[in-house]
C-alpha cells in the first residue's frame, strides 16, 4: 500500500528511489505519508517536530531534497547516489515546462535560476547561496550545479562553436579539482573541507550560453600549511604529491617513499581526495603545462622539507640559534628545491634586522628559538598563499570570458561552513563571521524585507517572528566597539599584551551584548560568541598576532632572490621598495589587518549578492560521522533551529509567491493594455487563473486596476495571437 501511496513502482524511479523496504515501512509507521510532502510548507502544523519528522521520513527513504518555500533543504546522503545527478536527470529538469512541479532537486533550483536570467519579468543576475555546516554538502552541491549548467547552458550550433563551448565548460569544471586540491583539507568535521570561500560567476551571453566564468576566493586558511590541529591534515595537494609522484619525480623533489614530514600529519589515511592524477589532468586542461606543474610541485616539496627544519636554543641572546644536526639535510634540500641561496636563507630565519634610533640605524638581532620557528612558518605561509592566489588568477585567465561576450551571470556561493572546534581562533572567527553575514543577507532579503513590504503595501499580514542576528553582528563588527575593533586596536597600538588582557578587554567593553556568552569554565583565556548557529569559544592566545599577520620584509626580499622560475613570478623584484627593515621593538604594524581585509571582501561580496536575485539551498548534515542512512534528530534539530527554517516555512506558506517590481510588470504586460478596446464584455475569469505566474496581491493596491485590466484582456490576447498578424495588429488604446 505504501508503495502506491508514494507512487513508486517496483523499479527505481527517475530519482533512483526504490520501493519502500518493509523495515522502513515499519520504521516510519504513521510518518510514512510524510514522504509525500515535497514542500515543508504543506506540513501541518509547521513545527520543528513535524518538520524534523518529515525530513527524517524522506531521508530514510532516500529522498534527500525537500522544498521549504523559497529555500531548498538538501540532506547529505553520505553515500553515492549517481542516478540523482545524471545528465539525463539534468535534461529532464531543463526540458520540463514547469520544473517547480518536478520533485525538489538542486537542478530545479538551477533551472529556475537559469530561466530567471532570461525572464522578461526580472532579467537580472541571479545567485545561489549554498549554506550549511562544515560537511553538510555545500561544495558537493555547487559542483553539481556547475555540472548542470555545463550541460544545459551549452547549446552550440556549429561544430566549431561546439568545440569551443566544450572547452570552456570543461575548463570551468576543471577548476574544481585544482582549487580543492590546493584549498581543501581533511578536518575533524569533513574529509574534504573547503579552507577558503568561493564565489563563482558563471557568465552567460544573450542566448543563454555559458561563455566563461570568474572565480573570487576569500581568506584561505594559510596557517594550515605550517600548523594542523590534532587529527587534521594539511592541504590535500601535499599528500597527493607524496603519494602520487613517480620514481623520477620522487628523485627530483626529494620525496622518497615513506619520507616523514612534520607538516604532513596522518599520511596513512587514504582519502578519495588524494588522487594526484585528477589534479594534474585538470591543471593541464586549464593550460598549466607539465613543466609549470613540475615547478609548482617542486616548490611544495621544498616547503615540506622546510617544515622539518629545527633550531637549537643558543642559550645566549647575542648568539643566533643554530640548525639542529638532524635538520641540516632538510635545510639544504629545502634551499635547493626553493632555489634559494643557503646562507641568506639561514640568516633570514635566524636574525632579525631592525631600524632604531634617530638615524634609523639598522641593527641585527638574533631571534629566539621560537622566533626562528615563527619565521620558518611565515615563509611557508607566504609562499603558499601567493601560490594559491596565482593559481586562482591562472584559472581565471583560462576560464574568464571576454567582457563583451556575456551579459548576465549566475553566481554560486560556497563558503566554509559554520565551525566550532575545541580550539577556535581567528580563522574560525572569520569563518563564522562570514556565515553570520550570509544569514543576515537571508534574513534581510527574505524574512524581514518581505514582511516589511507587506506592511508598506497595507496588506493583511500577521507578523512572523524570526531570529535576527544583527545583535551578534554588532558584537563582531559593529561600531564604535566590537570584537573586530578591539583586536584591530591591539594591532594598531602594537603593544605587548597577553591573551588574558585581551579577554578582559573584550569582556569589559562588550559586556552589554547578549551575544557575548558567559565564560566561566575555561582555564585558558577565551571569550564566547553566541552565534545564530550556536555558541563558540574563541581562544585569545595568538589572536592579535594572527590578525597582524606580520611578514618580515627580509622574508619577501629573500624570496625575491630565488632563481626558481615560479618563485620569480610569485615574488617579483620590487625596485621601488623603500622600507627594508622592521622598526625597533615589535613587528611591523600592518596597514590592513586580516579582519579588516576580510570585512572589506565580505562587504564587496554582499554588494554583488544584493545586485542579484538570490536563491537559497540549505545543506543539512544528518549526522556528524558521515554515515549513510543515519539521521540523528538532535543534530539535525540544532541545524534547523540555527537557520530559522521553521520561520522561513511560515513566511513562505503565508506569503505571496511572486514579487514583481512595478516597472518590470508594466514592461512585460504593457502590451495587454493596447488590446483593451477589443474586450467587450469582460468574461469572468476564475480567481486561481494566472496565479502560478503572478499573484494579484503581490502588487496591491497600486497595481489593482492594471491587474483587473489584464485579467479581462487575457482571452483577447489569446484571440489576437491566433489571428493573422497577432497582437501587433491590435488597435492601440486611445
Ligand atoms: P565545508 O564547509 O567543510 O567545506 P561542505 O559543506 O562543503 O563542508 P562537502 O565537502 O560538500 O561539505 O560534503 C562533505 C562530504 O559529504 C562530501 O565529501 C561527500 O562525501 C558527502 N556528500 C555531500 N553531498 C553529497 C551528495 N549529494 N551525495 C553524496 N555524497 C555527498
Ligand atoms: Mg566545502
Amino acid at each position: 500500500m505504501l508503495q502506491q501511496v508514494n507512487g513508486h513502482s517496483s523499479n527505481p524511479d527517475a530519482h533512483g528511489r526504490k520501493p519502500l523496504r518493509e523495515d522502513l515501512q515499519e520504521f516510519l509507521g504513521q510518518d510514512a505519508p510524510l514522504l509525500l510532502l515535497d514542500d515543508l510548507t504543506k506540513v501541518n502544523p509547521v513545527t520543528l517536530e513535524t518538520v524534523l519528522r518529515c525530513l527524517q521520513a524522506r531521508y530514510m527513504a532516500d529522498t534527500f531534497y525537500t522544498n521549504a518555500g523559497c529555500t531548498l533543504v538538501a540532506l547529505n546522503p553520505f553515500k553515492p547516489v549517481p542516478q540523482l545527478y545524471s545528465p539525463e536527470l539534468m535534461r529532464q529538469y531543463h526540458a520540463a515546462p514547469q520544473p517547480q512541479k518536478l520533485k525538489p532537486h538542486i537542478f530545479g533550483v538551477g533551472e529556475q535560476t537559469y530561466r530567471n536570467v532570461k525572464s522578461l519579468i526580472e532579467p537580472v543576475n541571479q545567485s545561489i547561496v549554498v549554506s550549511g555546516e562544515s560537511g553538510a554538502g555545500k561544495t558537493w552541491t555547487s559542483r553539481c550545479l556547475m555540472k548542470f549548467y555545463a550541460v544545459v547552458a551549452a547549446s552550440p550550433t556549429s561544430w566549431e562553436s561546439h568545440r569551443i563551448a566544450e572547452r570552456i565548460e570543461q575548463r570551468i569544471l576543471n577548476s574544481n579539482p585544482v582549487m580543492e586540491a590546493f584549498g581543501n583539507a581533511c578536518t575533524l568535521r569533513n574529509n574534504n573541507s573547503s579552507r577558503f570561500g568561493k564565489f563563482i560567476q558563471l557568465q552567460l551571453n544573450r542566448t543563454q550560453q555559458m561563455t566563461g566564468a570568474a572565480v573570487q576566493t576569500y581568506l584561505l586558511e594559510k596557517t594550515r600549511v605550517a600548523y594542523q590541529a590534532s587529527s587534521e591534515r594539511n592541504f590535500h595537494i601535499f599528500y597527493q604529491i607524496c603519494k602520487g609522484a613517480n620514481a623520477d619525480e620522487r628523485l627530483q623533489w626529494h620525496l622518497p617513499e615513506g619520507a616523514a614530514f612534520s607538516w604532513l600529519p596522518n599520511p596513512e589515511r587514504t582519502l578519495e581526495e588524494d588522487c594526484f592524477e585528477v589534479t594534474r589532468e585538470a591543471m593541464l586542461h586549464l593550460g598549466i603545462s607539465a613543466p609549470t606543474q613540475n615547478n609548482i610541485f617542486k616548490v611544495l616539496a621544498g616547503l615540506l622539507h622546510l617544515g622539518n627544519i629545527r633550531f637549537a636554543d643558543s642559550g645566549d641572546e647575542a648568539q643566533p640559534c643554530q640548525l639542529m644536526d638532524d635538520a641540516k639535510c632538510s635545510f639544504r634540500t629545502s634551499a635547493s628545491l626553493l632555489w634559494l641561496p643557503e646562507d641568506p636563507l639561514l640568516e633570514t630565519l635566524q636574525i632579525r634586522t631592525i631600524r632604531a634610533g634617530r638615524q634609523q640605524q639598522v641593527f641585527r638581532k638574533p631571534c629566539s628559538q621560537a622566533e626562528c620557528d615563527t619565521r620558518r612558518d611565515c615563509l611557508a605561509k607566504l609562499v603558499y598563499a601567493r601560490l594559491f592566489d596565482w593559481l586562482v588568477s591562472v584559472i581565471n585567465s583560462s576560464i574568464c570570458a571576454d567582457p563583451n561576450s556575456w551579459t548576465t551571470f549566475i553566481g554560486l556561493l560556497d563558503v566554509y561552513g559554520f565551525e566550532s572546534f575545541p580550539d577556535n581562533s581567528l580563522e574560525q572567527l572569520c569563518i563564522n563571521y562570514a556565515n553570520e553575514k550570509l544569514q543576515q543577507h537571508f534574513v534581510a532579503h527574505y524574512l524581514r524585507a518581505q514582511q516589511e513590504e507587506y506592511a508598506v503595501e497595507g496588506l493583511e499580514w500577521s507578523f512572523v517572528n524570526y531570529q535576527d542576528n544583527q545583535t551578534c553582528l554588532d558584537l563582531i563588527e559593529g561600531s564604535p566597539v566590537s570584537i573586530c575593533s578591539l583586536i584591530n586596536e591591539e594591532c594598531r597600538l602594537n603593544r605587548p599584551s597577553s591573551a588574558a588582557q585581551l579577554q578582559t578587554r573584550i569582556e569589559s567593553a562588550l559586556a552589554g551584548s547578549p551575544c557575548l556568552g558567559h565564560n566561566k569554565l575555561s582555564r585558558e583565556p577565551s571569550f564566547i560568541v553566541v552565534h545564530y548557529a550556536g555558541p563558540v569559544r574563541y581562544h585569545t592566545a595568538g589572536l592579535v598576532e594572527k590578525n597582524k599577520d606580520p611578514v618580515p620584509p627580509e622574508l619577501t626580499r629573500l624570496l625575491q632572490q630565488s632563481q626558481d622560475p615560479l618563485l620569480k613570478v610569485l615574488f617579483p623584484a620590487d625596485p621601488e621598495e623603500t622600507s627594508q627593515e622592521e622598526p625597533s621593538g615589535q613587528s611591523r604594524v600592518p596597514v590592513l589587518t586580516v579582519v579588516s581585509k576580510f570585512k572589506a571582501s565580505l562587504e564587496q561580496l554582499l554588494q554583488v549578492l544584493h545586485g542579484t536575485t538570490p536563491h537559497y539551498i540549505r545543506c543539512i548534515k544528518p549526522n556528524g560521522q558521515g554515515r549513510a542512512q543515519t539521521f540523528l534528530r538532535e543534530e539535525v534539530l540544532s541545524q534547523l533551529e540555527a537557520c530559522g527554517l521553521v520561520e522561513t516555512i511560515h513566511i513562505s506558506a503565508a506569503g505571496f509567491p511572486i514579487r514583481v517590481s512595478h516597472q518590470n510588470f508594466v514592461e512585460r504586460y504593457e502590451l495587454l493594455r493596447r488590446l483593451r478596446p477589443r474586450i467587450s464584455p469582460a468574461p469572468h475569469i476564475p480567481s486561481d487563473k494566472g496565479c502560478s505566474e503572478w499573484s494579484p496581491r503581490a502588487e496591491a493596491p497600486t497595481l489593482q486596476p492594471l491587474l483587473q485590466d489584464i485579467f479581462h484582456s487575457l482571452p483577447a490576447l489569446t484571440r489576437a495571437a491566433a489571428t493573422p498578424g497577432g497582437p501587433a495588429e491590435a488597435t492601440p488604446a486611445s
